[in-house]
């Protein structure tokens, strides 16, 4: 029963990857996501129906553009080969529920923030601001669903509540961040993305997820700085590491709470 269940799962996150990968590569120029059709960025040949496959369609192409035989990256199958295995984690974890369309939803907007932050230093607002607003409507679709009348308004007060923790959490850390180092240490677009972080995940498990995330910065500026010996304080992309804190905390963040409180009752 779950196998088949999983291969459709992985083959819907696979398409929406691949559909990341054109927001990706044309939201930050300020093209249209929806329109012309994928082609081949350096012949613009329109691709057909079957090359367009995810993930497959790079490997029967071997990598290259069917016209012009130019390389096309690595990054488009892998990009849809990880959203397909975040589809099937979250699908794992929260089984046929709301839950797990509302947290693929948040995921993908996850992975396309950071791709790019990665590649262009900014977090857009249509992004972060869009995400914020599925996060509250998330939870007050889910209100409607499952609980009863006081939960249902506890649940979207916490939706909000979180948006709004994360928001000035980031106005606290760059104001000690810039007294300290006198000068900016977060970009504002961290601070929107940590409040549509607050509302997908609450209050609560935010400060899991942005403890997480400093640790994995932590970490991945430590390896960066031994891989390419790029200087200390040189500025990294905050994103990536909030995108995955956020995605430690959705998966086993309930796992790392108890678990604490176990420990340290
Ligand atoms: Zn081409």
């Amino acid at each position: 029963m779950l196998v088949p269940a999983s291969l459709i799962v992985g083959a819907l996150g696979a398409s929406i990857g691949s559909f990341i990968n054109v927001v990706v590569y044309r939201l930050p120029a300020g093209l249209s996501v929806i329109s012309p059709p994928s082609r081949c960025p350096a012949c613009l040949n329109k691709l057909k129906a079957y090359d367009n496959v995810p993930v497959l369609g790079w490997l029967w192409l071997k990598g290259r553009c069917r016209y012009c035989k130019s390389k096309i990256s690595m990054r488009y199958p892998v990009v849809e080969s990880v959203t397909g295995l975040l589809f099937l984690l979250v699908f794992w974890v929260f089984q046929y529920s709301p839950q797990t369309i509302g947290y693929w939803i948040f995921c993908s907007w996850l992975l396309a923030l950071s791709l790019i932050d990665f590649d262009t230093m900014t977090l857009p607002n249509p992004l972060t601001k869009s995400g914020l607003v599925l996060g509250v409507l998330f939870h007050t679709v889910l209100a409607f669903v499952q609980s009863t009348n006081w939960n249902s308004f506890n649940q979207i007060f916490g939706a909000i509540l979180g948006a709004v923790v994360g928001i000035w959490l980031f106005d606290a850390i760059s104001f000690i961040g810039w007294v300290i180092f006198q000068k900016e240490a977060m970009g504002g677009g961290d601070a929107k993305l940590a409040a549509m972080m607050g509302a997908w995940l609450g209050w609560r498990h935010l400060l899991l997820a942005i403890l997480i995330s400093c640790v994995v910065g932590v970490v991945a500026g430590s390896i960066g700085v031994v891989l390419s010996r790029r200087k200390w304080g040189k500025k990294m992309p905050f994103g990536p590491c909030l995108a995955l804190g956020s995605l430690i905390t959705l998966l086993v963040g309930e796992m790392i709470i108890s678990s604490y409180l176990r420990l340290f009752p």
